[in-house]
């Protein structure tokens, strides 16, 4: 969406919430957000409640851009500005609002973009919090699990590996000689199997001083896909171990964007539901 486009609809709230209105309500058909049933009721306050499960909601409910406390004007100014990479930092600036608050913000905006990939129930499962209505995850994650890297047609896949951990990637490259290179805490590998790199990140791939990651021009190096992604996870100066799968998907989303409109893929995609791990309470409140 070029700026003219973008400036008409960020003009008035109104219009702001509608753009983002039709995403939520396929053919403004409205229904339930925890049981699907169409049938509700209107409540004083603008929100609806449902006949069946008595849950009341409004249009956002249990969605993405439910998190925090932006009007739909500024989740359209952030996503504009995220879709251009301009830093968060100067984001905050422009916006006027706290680098936390523009923190959360970003944070959400990749768990909506983790939630879109096929292998995000996987993902959940070794422990990626989906997002606000699920509990946070009991454990701190040290390791991510390893992801494998390959690129076709100009489209990068990032699989999650469900069964290989940092110490399969240590076994391969102690005992196989698997080549291994890294970026930060970041470790990245020669082909495996049909993948062109398996890449994981957390102190479980640094057990000693003198296990070292410094192999040199790996095939995956030579690809489009890791020149920007590496260039990208460069330029973070740090990455958590239990933020590394969010920032895989944000780059792995951004490279196979190309050429698309990035702001409507992540508006789309803020307007989702977040998923729901767990058997949940009976609760009409949000
Ligand atoms: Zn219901």
């Amino acid at each position: 969406m070029n700026i003219f486009s973008f400036n008409s609809m960020v003009y008035s709230e109104k219009r702001a919430c509608k753009f983002l209105l039709d995403f939520c309500w396929k053919n403004h058909q409205r229904f339930c957000p925890r049981c699907k049933c169409r049938e509700f009721y209107r409540l004083t306050d603008g929100r609806r409640r449902c006949k069946r499960c008595l849950y009341s909601f409004h249009d956002f409910s249990r969605r993405f851009l439910n998190r925090g406390a932006f009007s739909c004007q500024q989740w359209l100014w952030f996503l504009k500005f995220f879709a251009l990479e301009i830093p968060l930092a100067s984001i905050a600036t422009e916006m006027d609002i706290s680098y936390a608050t523009v923190l959360k913000a970003a944070d959400t905006v990749r768990r909506a973009i983790l939630a879109q990939a096929l292998d995000a129930e996987k993902i959940y499962a070794a422990g990626i919090w989906p997002g606000p209505g699920n509990p946070l995850p009991d454990k701190k994650i040290f390791d991510v699990p390893v992801f494998g890297i390959i690129e076709v047609e100009n489209m990068a896949i990032c699989d999650l590996m469900p069964n290989l951990q940092a110490e399969h990637l240590l076994h391969y490259k102690l005992n196989f000689y698997l080549k291994t290179a890294s970026v930060g805490q970041i470790v990245y590998t020669a082909p495996y199997r049909h993948y062109q790199a398996l890449i994981s990140c957390g102190p479980g791939l640094w057990p000693m001083p003198h296990i070292q990651h410094k192999d040199r021009r790996l095939p995956i190096e030579g690809t489009a896909f890791w020149s920007v992604t590496k260039r990208r996870f460069q330029q973070l100066r740090g990455i958590s171990a239990s933020h590394f799968a969010l920032y895989l998907k944000e780059f792995e989303l951004r490279y196979n964007a190309h050429g698309q409109d990035l702001f409507a893929i992540l508006a789309q995609a803020m307007c989702a539901f977040v998923p729901r791990l767990v058997l949940e309470k009976r609760s009409s409140v949000d």
